[in-house]
């Protein structure tokens, strides 16, 4: 390919708004341009790397046993009520506008594909001779990101490769899962990025188990949870917190202390000079449950460490295991469904503790309410916190001696995100960091929430219908290339790893008008490409700098420079991207060099180097 003959649009010109490496380097290589907030135009050069991205995935995928299919963006919405995601899926699930009753406001488009799926499995996987079976395909998401960042990784129309296994067993899951996971090992490292697995939360997707697949960057918005020995690895959503050893100090006597007007964390450490650490944080929150019909509603009183952060998806479930213990098996009572939790509002706030917001402690509530506590409080000694009267703290509270750790209403939980120096909790004492990271894939085993919901069954050996367990695999790869971006760049510009480059190789002729240059240029671009090599020929009249930067800009891995001077010499000049070396070389050995390289990097990234 002639550069003359191509679309390419580079630009000096950084945009203001743009902080995320891959954000500013597509832009300025004019690999994408934004059309619209989340939504982004592919222009020549950014397409063929996608293309590649999307080769390399579906080659793993089939290696994977998958098979591939099609399925569309319009959604009728009646099948996501089947599953109860259209209240899951909030203003992420996008409507098409139209007037009452017209079609379109039964139409969503798709953010995702798991009702379509089990809806084709419904029709046609009606036995067991027919499992287990996957399939996936690579096509156009659209999500109401509230927020779309950092150029392609989080925008509102992505490109999303989703594959769905169906299974009779659940060790048929694993099994598949296992082969999924591996695939997405292949697919990462082949796409030269520098991963890890973790394990991951499954969010509104539901299921049973599950894991992410991160780039590890600061232009991430997700948080994992690593030690340096690498016996752990989880996204901060999920992390496990190692439980705390009982602090011994010797208990001393509850006193109340006037601390008027303070009424945070940081501002009542100041007063009273303590710690964060030594203060206990009572929140409040409200949990409703049950059927659409059929709601109610209990106080959850929820303590962490001062200098803890509560996670929500933890104290969800610490919440409503309490609950459905509460609740007892009585048909007349309420199930703990469909729950939803919220902080509560000032005036439950001010019934359950008879203060202002901001003096809540655990030791004088009144009320009907469930009390979760963190582990890390349950081992504090003389902790300070709300009195329950405005104005106020209580110093010296004790756990278990000042308030319950223990009963029917009462449970001690991990509900607390992990801190960066926390221990591991497999117990080997290595200290977890927190790393910002991307999420580029993510895998789960869905078991049979879908298939239940949506009454998705097959006839087992014996001819009994049964649910379809079931499991799924989203990556994206919009977000691969851009991680790969983030990983691999310098000052210059991006730095693509082989596999994905739009260009495999560029020759640079510094004198096109010269007709040495050119002929020994052309030569070697037709004897490249004859050899199935991706290559580009920069035959633009410019400066030697101004192409020089152009190069190390769009970042293609290996560059040969063809000048007059160096013809006159008997050399052309051999540089890879991610290095300094320039070697010189006969022109004719360039072409058999050149090949080499590109096969031998091809090769490292396959085999995982
Ligand atoms: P996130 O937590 O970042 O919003 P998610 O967990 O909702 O992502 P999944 O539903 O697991 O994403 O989708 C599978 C894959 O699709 C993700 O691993 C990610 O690579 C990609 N993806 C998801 N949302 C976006 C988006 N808004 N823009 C680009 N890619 C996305
Ligand atoms: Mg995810």
């Amino acid at each position: 390919m002639l550069w003359s003959n191509f679309f390419i649009t580079t630009s000096k010109e950084t945009p203001k708004d743009a902080t995320a490496a891959s954000h500013r380097l597509m832009l300025r290589t004019g690999m994408v341009r934004q059309l619209s907030a989340g939504a982004y135009s592919y222009l020549p050069l950014g397409f063929r790397s996608l293309r590649k991205v999307e080769k390399i995935v579906r080659e793993e995928m089939n290696r994977a046993g998958a098979i591939e299919l099609m399925m569309p963006v319009l959604h009728p919405i009646d099948l996501w009520h089947e599953t109860g995601r259209v209240e899951a899926m909030g203003d992420v699930l996008l409507r098409l506008g139209g007037p009452e009753g017209d079609w379109r406001t039964q139409t969503v488009l798709g953010p995702t594909h798991e009702e379509v799926i089990t809806e084709i499995a419904r029709a046609y996987l009606n036995s067991y001779k027919q499992l287990p079976v996957s399939m996936y395909q690579i096509q156009v998401k659209f999500r109401g990101e509230a927020r779309p960042k950092s150029g392609v990784l989080r925008t509102r129309e992505f490109l999303m490769k989703d594959a769905y296994s169906f299974h009779d067993t659940v060790e048929s899951l694993d099994a598949v899962y296992q082969k999924m996971y591996d695939a997405y090992c292949r697919i990462f490292a082949r796409c030269g990025l520098p991963y890890v697995a973790v394990e991951a939360e499954s969010g509104p997707i539901g299921g049973d188990a599950s894991h992410e697949f991160m780039v590890l960057t600061d232009a991430g918005e997700d948080v994992v949870a690593l030690t340096d020995n690498q016996d752990y690895a989880a996204n901060t959503e999920r992390a496990v917190c190692a439980p705390l050893p009982q602090d011994d100090a010797a208990m001393a006597d509850i006193a109340e202390i006037e601390t008027p007007n303070q009424r945070t964390i940081d501002e009542v450490c100041a007063f009273l000079k303590s710690e964060p650490r030594q203060m206990i944080k009572t929140l409040v929150y409200t949990l409703a449950y049950g059927t659409d019909k059929k709601r109610a509603t209990k106080t959850v009183v929820a303590l962490v460490r001062g200098d803890h952060e509560v996670n929500e998806n933890k104290l969800d479930r610490a919440a409503i295991a309490l609950l459905a213990k509460t609740l007892g098996d009585e048909t007349s009572s309420p199930k703990p469904q469909a729950p939803s939790l919220d902080l509560a509002d000032e005036a439950t706030i001010k019934a359950l503790t008879g203060a202002d917001v901001g003096f809540a402690g655990p030791h004088s509530l009144t009320g009907d309410y469930l009390l979760v506590v963190d582990q890390a409080v349950s081992v504090m000694r003389n902790g300070v916190t709300g009195a329950n009267k405005t104005g106020y703290h209580v110093q010296n509270l004790n756990p278990g001696r000042d308030f319950a750790i223990e009963g029917e209403t009462v449970s001690v939980a991990d509900i607390r995100n992990v801190t960066d120096g926390d221990q591991s909790p497999k117990g080997s004492g290595a200290a977890i960091r927190l790393r910002k990271s991307i999420e580029v894939g993510h895998v789960f085993k869905l078991g049979t929430k879908y298939s239940e919901s949506m009454k998705a069954t097959y006839l087992d050996k014996n001819g009994k219908a049964k649910p379809l367990i079931m499991g799924c695999y989203g990556i994206g790869l919009n977000r691969i290339m851009a991680s790969a971006i983030e990983a691999h760049h310098d000052d210059g510009g991006i730095i693509w790893p082989m596999s994905i480059a739009p260009f495999q190789v560029l020759i640079l002729a510094l004198d096109p008008k010269e007709e040495d240059v050119m002929n020994t240029a052309r030569a070697l671009h037709d004897e490249l490409e004859a050899a199935g090599i991706d290559v580009l020929l920069d035959d633009r009249d410019e400066r030697a700098g101004f192409k020089f930067k152009d190069a190390d800009l769009i970042g293609i891995p290996v560059r040969v420079t063809i000048g007059r001077k160096g013809l006159a010499d008997g050399v052309v000049e051999l540089k890879r991207r991610a290095g300094d070396e320039i070697d010189k070389i006969a022109p004719g050995t360039a072409a058999a060099r050149v090949k080499e390289m590109v096969k031998g990097e091809l090769q490292r990234l396959d085999a995982g180097k």
